[in-house]
């Protein structure tokens, strides 16, 4: 599987692309649909009513059908739209804790999240009058289920955690979470930013309550994502954002929402970016998430097993990574210098806390890490590059 050549940004250079965490480059065929889409039919949606406004209506919401059958939401879900994950986590902290939070309540995540999941709930509750209980991360980067079942009582309202991790790409035991939640009446939301892109998700099968996800870092333009929700909270839940479209009628007096999904997508929506995600998962599935994910673990293997072997690195996770996201440290060097470094020699990468400074803290990195992340586009020649520039860095000293 030789996809390179199918994203023009690297079809036409030789970078070494390692930052698929932070954001996935974009295939032709995306590009092509979204160039279609504006050229063709674009029109604002469940508006007017030309023909050129039902055909973009119809593309928005065969987008959130592509989106719900990607994610195996049933009949049970409802997919939003949302500018992204960290909109999706907004959105749903917010309406949620509004809707069912009460004060002297506690809500549970985890401390490895990403900040995205993080300060909504942490700045909620203390507006809400509520607990944060935060559940460390053992060795392994796993949490502590023992203190996640403990912490779980009659005042828990939700569980937040990331599917898998932007830091150290640990898979968290999503389904013994959940199991440990419901077990005591209490939702579970996960943050699926990085797990989406890398193995297939069935959101139904999982159980879960709330599943946010982004369409960049799943080779889709940026400026669009989904909360995906089961129905039965979603529709207790208050919309938080007013506007055109989430209103069936307005008087001088009172508002009546809109039924959902409607009600949580006040405005003009990102209909262009809908359908340019809708084609961004037809793709994926034509390359088949099951063997996406066995190729990326794989590499994620590869990749680990390299850098470790090299002279000077120092693995603050010693074990292999789950998904195909490695953080590394080149003591004496700061991570900043050795990405700065590697840039100079065509690899591209993150480096520092990456938006998780409650975990970088617990782990004492307060420079946080180098981090190497896996694309569908990526290859051994990439590891290959990554581990020859990491060695010539390594021997300056
Ligand atoms: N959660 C996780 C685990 C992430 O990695 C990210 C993106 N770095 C987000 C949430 C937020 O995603 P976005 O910036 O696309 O809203």
């Amino acid at each position: 599987m030789n996809l390179r050549q199918e994203f023009p940004l690297l079809a036409q250079t030789n970078l070494t692309y390692l930052d698929s965490a932070a954001t996935t480059q974009k295939p032709q065929t995306v590009l092509d649909e979204m160039d279609r889409a504006y050229r063709l039919c674009n029109a604002n949606v469940h508006r007017s009513p030309h023909s050129l406004g039902r055909e973009m209506t119809r593309r928005y919401e065969a987008a959130r059908a592509e989106v719900a059958a990607f994610f195996g939401a049933g009949e049970g879900y409802q997919v939003v739209f949302t500018s992204g994950a960290t909109d999706a986590l907004n959105l749903a902290a917010r309406s949620f804790l509004e809707g069912f939070g009460r004060p002297g309540q506690q809500v549970i995540v985890l401390l490895s999240e990403h900040h995205s999941n993080f300060v909504p709930w942490q700045q909620l509750c203390r507006r809400q009058g509520m607990a944060l209980r935060v559940i460390p991360a053992g060795e392994d980067g796993r949490p502590d289920l023992e203190q996640l079942g403990k912490a779980l009582t009659k005042k828990t309202c939700i569980v937040a955690a990331a599917h898998v991790t932007n830091t150290f790409g640990v898979e968290n035991p999503v389904e013994e979470i959940i199991r440990l939640a419901h077990a005591q009446g209490v939702p579970v939301l996960l943050d699926g930013a990085q797990a989406a892109a890398h193995q297939p998700v069935d959101v139904q099968a999982l159980g879960c309550d709330f599943y946010c996800v982004s369409s960049h870092k799943l080779y889709g333009p940026t400026g669009i994502g989904a909360l995906i929700a089961r129905k039965q909270w979603l529709e207790s839940m208050p919309p938080v954002a007013f506007g055109g479209e989430m209103v069936e009628r307005v008087a001088v007096e009172e508002t009546r929402f809109a039924p959902l999904p409607a009600r949580f997508e006040a405005g003009t929506p990102n209909f262009i970016g809908a359908v340019g995600f809708a084609r961004a998962l037809g793709w994926l599935e034509e390359q088949g998430m099951e063997q996406v994910a066995r190729r990326e673990q794989a590499l994620t293997r590869l990749l680990w097993e390299e850098v470790r072997r090299i002279p000077g690195v120092v693995l603050p996770l010693e074990r292999c990574p789950d998904a195909g996201i490695l953080s590394f440290l080149l003591p004496p060097f700061s991570p900043y210098d050795v990405a700065l470094l590697l840039d100079q020699q065509g690899v591209a990468l993150r480096e520092g806390l990456h938006c998780a400074h409650p975990l970088m803290q617990a782990m004492g990195l307060p420079q946080g890490t180098i981090r190497a992340s896996l694309g569908i586009y990526n290859s051994e020649e990439d590891i290959e590059r990554l581990c020859a520039a990491l060695r010539r860095i390594a021997s300056i000293l």
